[in-house]
């Protein structure tokens, strides 16, 4: 008998690709320990979950999930996972990506995604920076932290992501850090389980280059800070959480609401329009007649 402990999170990933590229200390792992426990217990047949990120640290999130999988272009990956829920209703589309590639670079396609209630899930790691390419500031650095693009510190106003997304339309917006695993796994599992846009933004450590760069200490010591400064406010109105430097982090479930989604809002518009010979476009291999 092997005494070798089987980790339960191991089928969810693509060990052969392990040790992963994250350094240590980095928040981007823990992320995908709690996802994978999500997907443990939701029960979902894997074969229809399909996972699509963008580029960045945390763009290599789709490369180690045992799903199937999309690296895709910088800021891209909400076009690329709209087209592919669109084109197989059946499939369970979740969007990884970070703040710098989600917010900036593909920030107009998170906007319209929520405002059309695109039937995503979008998580977002937010670690304040561009980690891959070097540090430079983002739409959520906060002021007057440092990074390698403002090294007398940022001054720009910061987006608040789940403020943003919600007066877009999203209809479930979350934030917790990756000192909260218990309750983002549950909130993982819970917006799997939901329909339209739903929007988790998970406040983790960089400390390779945010926190080193802003002399924050190690990982370990992020994560007492978050201990320290979170505040669960569930219910909270999301244009009330934005957050300001090293100060209180609000956590917690903000939105749940339900509202027709993309498809839904298209199917009913196309049916009203064109009667009986409107064919859904569910039907695999047959296309809607134009009016
Ligand atoms: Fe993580 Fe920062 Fe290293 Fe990227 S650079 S893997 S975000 S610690």
């Amino acid at each position: 008998m092997s005494s070798v402990r089987e980790n339960p999170v191991d089928k969810y990933l693509r060990t052969e690709r392990m040790p992963s590229i994250w350094c240590p200390g980095c928040g981007i792992g823990t992320t995908v320990n709690c996802f994978a426990r999500a997907l443990d217990g939701s029960g979902f047949d894997l074969d229809k979950v399909a996972i699509v990120s963008g580029i960045g640290c945390t763009g290599r999130v789709a490369g180690y999930l045992n799903l199937d999988s999309f690296h895709t272009t910088h800021g891209r990956a909400i076009p690329f996972a709209t087209g592919l829920k669109l084109a197989n209703p059946e499939l369970k589309v979740v969007v990884y990506s970070g703040d710098g590639d989600l917010s900036a670079i593909g920030g107009n396609h998170l906007f319209h995604a929520a405002r059309r209630n695109a039937d995503l899930l979008v998580v977002c790691v937010n670690n304040f920076t561009y980690g891959m390419t070097g540090g430079q500031v983002t739409p959520t650095t906060p002021y007057p932290a440092i990074a390698s693009t403002t090294p007398y510190g940022a001054y720009e106003q910061t987006f608040n992501l789940p403020g943003i997304v919600a007066a877009a339309g999203a209809t479930f917006v979350a934030r917790w850090t990756t000192y909260h695993v218990k309750q983002l796994a549950k909130t993982m599992g819970e917006a799997l389980s939901k329909k339209g846009f739903r929007f988790i933004e998970i406040i983790a450590p960089c400390p390779t280059l945010y926190l080193r760069r802003n002399r924050l200490g190690e990982g370990l010591e992020e994560m007492k800070f978050y201990r320290e400064k979170s505040v669960i406010q569930n219910g909270a109105d999301p244009k009330d959480v934005a957050l300001d430097y090293r100060e209180e982090i609000p956590v917690g479930k903000f939105v749940d609401v339900e509202r027709p989604t993309l498809e839904e809002s298209m199917e009913k518009r196309m049916t009203e329009a064109l009667g009986a010979k409107y064919v859904p476009y569910k039907q695999p291999g047959k296309m809607s007649p134009r009016a």
